[in-house]
């Protein structure tokens, strides 16, 4: 049997190989898709010492599966991880750690700018169990490390965050929760680890909507958390018993979907550094976030933390709602759809997919400009990609002047 990676392997070669070795069955080269729900034992002592953990093997689908352990597995080699478990979304990844973590009584702090759904767990079901939820300007350093110092059982972070792009220091903010007795967690989905290793940054877990960048085509949802093996093994007994599983099928397609994941995230980031410079270099276009750009807020930490700045970026468009309007459906390259990371390029207004559910005020108090678009950068050749959003800008310029 193939070894599969190394200690040294790379990161590309960890794509390809990691986990891969683990279920190889009957000389099949591809790790196959293993649907059965049971696992059945003849020997009886054998049954229960798998039950009891006490040696390898599967007993029923809601705990473990063979293919979603190689996905685990993979995730884990990729992040340098002690320990990795899988959920059905994104998600469930991040609402079944918090809710393993968490007690009544303690307390959170993370960003106003953390991923929507993330953020209604804040914001609406935490409180139900008397958990405070502090979310602090995400860009200020000192407020983040004055509300951890003040007491908290979790700082959570997510750098890129949605739709603006914004940076925090993993490493600075790591340190100053630790200092406090703080447990770190943060949200790689838009880094991914071919751009950022969080747990090399000090994280206690990383977590992954595994739906996005890992995956990367859109045809599978799912969910991984990684990082220390104790906290890793108490999420997972949550997780067995809660039973927000991985499907065997969605499993065998992220983990397909992942042997391309450093192929695919090298280009979209540097065709996502492409358009953001030609964007900035036009009329049409009022603010570009990226923080591959000089001119980022905080390009010099993205520079110090990540390898590239990753596959998404949004911009903001001169004029009101109307530019939206003259320009997105004009686009032939992109889907207008609120995922994101995936092998075509996705598009979409942020007042219609991520923050759809708050007023233009609250948009407004997270700057998040109406104009606003979010582009998913997708593998397509980038002087197509340049050329599409090109005729889209002519397009919505020509428009515009049409109307009175
Ligand atoms: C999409 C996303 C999630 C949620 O993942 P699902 O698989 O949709 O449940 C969490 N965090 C970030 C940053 C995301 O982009």
């Amino acid at each position: 049997m193939r070894n599969g990676h190394t200690e040294e392997s790379r990161i590309g070669t960890r794509s390809v190989w990691g986990g891969e070795d683990s279920y190889l069955m009957q000389h099949a080269t591809q790790v196959p898709v293993v649907h059965s729900v049971g696992f059945g034992y003849d020997d009886l002592e054998q049954w229960h010492e798998v039950a009891l953990g006490l040696r390898e093997g599967h007993i029923y689908g809601r705990n473990t599966n063979p293919t979603v352990h190689v996905f685990e597995e993979k995730v884990r080699i990729l992040e340098d991880a002690e320990d990795a478990t899988s959920f059905s979304t994104g998600m469930a990844a991040i609402s079944n750690t918090l809710f393993t973590l968490l007690r009544p009584g303690d307390r959170v702090v993370s960003l106003v700018d953390t991923y929507g759904g993330t953020n209604k767990i804040f914001s609406e079901f935490l409180p139900n169990f008397n958990i405070e939820a502090v979310l602090c300007p995400t860009t200020d350093h000192e407020y983040i490390i004055r509300e951890v110092q003040k007491g908290a059982k979790i700082l959570y972070l997510e750098s890129p965050t949605n739709p603006t792009l914004k940076i925090v220091d993993l490493k600075r903010l790591t340190e100053a929760a630790h200092n406090a007795g703080a447990l770190v967690i943060v949200d790689n989905t838009f880094a991914t680890p071919i751009n950022q290793q969080p747990i090399r940054l000090g994280a206690d877990l990383v977590i992954h909507s595994a739906t996005k960048f890992l995956g990367g085509h859109a045809d599978a949802l799912g969910g991984v958390v990684c990082g220390r093996e104790d906290l890793v093994r108490k999420i997972y007994h949550y997780r067995e018993i809660n039973g927000a599983t991985l499907h065997p099928m969605s499993a065998y397609l992220l983990l397909r979907g992942m042997k391309t994941l450093h192929l695919r995230v090298r280009q979209q980031s540097e065709s996502a550094l492409r358009i953001a410079q030609f964007l900035q270099s036009r009329d049409e276009v009022d603010t570009v976030y990226y923080p591959g750009l000089p001119t980022h807020e905080n390009h010099a930490i993205a520079a110090k933390q990540m390898v590239q700045f990753g596959g998404v970026l949004s911009f903001s468009l001169k004029g009101g709602f109307e530019s939206v309007r003259a320009f997105l459906p004009h686009l032939h390259y992109a889907h207008l759809a609120a995922n994101l990371g995936a092998v075509e390029t996705t598009a979409g207004p942020p007042r219609t997919t991520s923050h759809v559910e708050l007023t233009q005020e609250e948009r407004q108090a997270l700057g998040i400009p109406e104009t606003l678009i979010r582009y998913s950068v997708g593998i397509e050749d980038i002087n197509d990609l340049i050329e599409d959003v090109t005729q889209g800008l002519e397009h919505m310029r020509y428009e515009l002047q049409l109307r009175p």
